[in-house]
């Protein structure tokens, strides 16, 4: 099998494969990837800040065909990138496609950014004093990926990066090396300088800790869980340098007696069980009015009936497998933890086998739950959502923002009033109105609050908060 190696200073290095598992079926090595060492990743690095004088100031015209090039070639591949990414992952196809769609649009939306980069020119307070300010890269960038979104999460740090003028040391999640490896290919192959862009794939206590130690990055984005973030702060804190944490959720979904019930029941089913709940908007809170608590526990049960859960690659699944083994063992120790707190169990709650063996879980839904349970408070990430019983909507607001985490937030209502007082005063960095809590565009920032994120927002022309650095020039006229 072709060893997929590390791209580090322009040059395809590695030796040490590990293999790439299918959660949908065990028994397939999607792939061999390299495993970079600490010194491997100092080398890494050493050639990404060696790469960033030429890089910083290179035309805007480079920037933008390099760009637009992976923009079109990942578009070009959707399906091919998509089928990997499914099998790596264990999203269903139609999900990896729309999500290699995403970062192909991502792309495309930086390489128009390359060509707008502005700033601004202001008259001085003094008489004869002009004022520039001007946005500047800020020099190498460590992005460190988590495995739920493959291609998207790396895609939205990686572009603006380059976009910016940055040079990038680039470390994915040990489960899903692939459709890092098939960008970093497409991005070597646009054109980009040796050593722009360095991909040193491996494990979090090795080639991550080697990026959090060192002192020649000038800024680290991390996704991933709140208590590998609070890591990057600190080393970062240490360092001097900037960081952007985007970590973990626990999204409430208001349910108000008026709402429309379709579209209340289709937006939990989304936002709670498809991508297998593996996402950081996925909303495992549901907070639910007594006037229509019943009837939408029913309708929604009824919902979970018809989702099939079964191997990505296969027509028809709506659920994929949990990602590997230790997922699945975190999420049925929240089930079992959720009946021992006495959430009533409604739906599913069991491992399934299917033809092929992989991670496979139902689809799970507790009621009866409160606020206070442990499956209310932790972030479980898998398809496990609970029912949350309350009287009127001051009691739903103040349940869906009691909670540590602060990404996204919905409610179902056909009331403006609701809608609109929701918005103002939900403490989530993202409200949907009769929408899903996940699902969001390329073009406009995404974030939370509280221990959801840290720093500015990504994604959107907001990303330029994190990726420059603004300086302020005085010329006497
Ligand atoms: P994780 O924290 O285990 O790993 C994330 C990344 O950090 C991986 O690349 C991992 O190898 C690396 N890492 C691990 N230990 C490290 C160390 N000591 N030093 C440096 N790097 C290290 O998270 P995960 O399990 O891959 O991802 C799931 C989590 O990601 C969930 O909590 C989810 O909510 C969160 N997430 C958040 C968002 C968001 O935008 N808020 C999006 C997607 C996922």
């Amino acid at each position: 099998m072709t060893l997929h190696q590390n791209l580090i200073a322009g040059e395809w290095v590695g030796t040490n494969g590990v293999e790439n598992i299918n959660p949908s079926n065990t028994k397939e090595v999607v792939g061999l990837y390299a495993s970079a060492s600490a010194d491997d990743t100092k080398t890494a690095i050493a050639a990404a800040k060696a790469a960033f004088p030429a890089w910083s100031r290179s035309g805007i015209l480079e920037r933008h065909a390099i760009l637009k090039k992976t923009a079109d070639e990942i578009l070009a591949r959707k399906d091919e990138i998509g089928t990997l990414l499914a099998r790596e992952e264990g999203k269903t196809l139609p999900e990896a496609i729309g999500e290699t769609i995403r970062a192909a649009q991502i792309f495309d939306f930086f390489a128009g950014e390359a060509l707008r980069l502005a700033g601004e020119v202001l008259p001085s307070a003094r008489p004869n004093i002009g004022v520039e300010i001007t946005r500047e890269p800020i020099g190498v960038i460590g992005i460190i990926t988590p495995w739920n979104f493959p291609i998207a999460i790396p895609a939205w740090k990686i572009a603006p990066a380059l976009c910016y003028g940055n040079t990038v040391v680039f470390k994915p999640a040990e489960l899903v090396p692939g459709c890092s490896w098939a960008i970093a290919d497409i991005l070597n192959r646009a054109g980009l300088p040796k050593g722009v862009l360095n991909l040193v794939m491996g494990k979090g206590s090795v080639v991550g800790q080697a990026m959090l130690d060192s002192p020649d990055l000038a800024g680290i984005t991390f996704t991933g869980s709140t208590g590998t973030g609070k890591r990057v702060a600190a080393s970062s804190i240490e360092h001097n340098r900037k960081f952007q944490l985007e970590m973990g959720g626990k999204n409430p979904m208001v349910v108000l007696d008026d709402a429309d019930l379709t579209v209340a029941v289709e937006a939990a089913a989304n936002s709670g069980f498809f991508s297998t709940g593996q996402r950081c908007t996925a909303s495992s809170r549901l907070i639910v009015t007594e006037g229509i608590h019943d009837k939408f526990v029913a309708a929604l049960t009824e919902r979970l009936k018809t989702l099939v859960v079964d191997d990505a690659l296969k027509p028809g699944t709506h659920i994929g497998p949990v990602v590997d083994e230790r997922q699945l063992a975190t999420d049925t120790d929240y089930i079992d933890i959720g009946r021992q707190e006495g959430a009533k169990l409604a739906f599913g709650g069991e491992t399934i086998a299917r033809d092929n063996p992989g991670f496979y879980l139902q689809p799970t839904l507790f009621t009866e739950a409160t606020n206070q349970m442990r499956i209310s408070r932790e972030e479980i990430f898998g398809p496990v959502a609970s029912v949350i019983r309350v009287k009127d909507y001051d009691e739903a607001l103040a349940v869906a923002n009691d909670t540590p985490f602060g990404l996204s937030a919905g409610i179902a209502t056909t009331s403006l009033k609701h809608a609109t007082h929701f918005k103002r005063n939900s403490e989530a960095g993202m409200v949907m109105v009769n929408l899903p809590t996940a699902g969001v565009d390329f073009h406009v920032p995404f974030g939370g609050r509280k221990a959801s994120s840290f720093g500015s927002r990504e994604q959107g022309k907001y990303a330029n908060e994190f990726f420059t650095v603004v300086k302020t020039a005085y010329t006497l006229a």
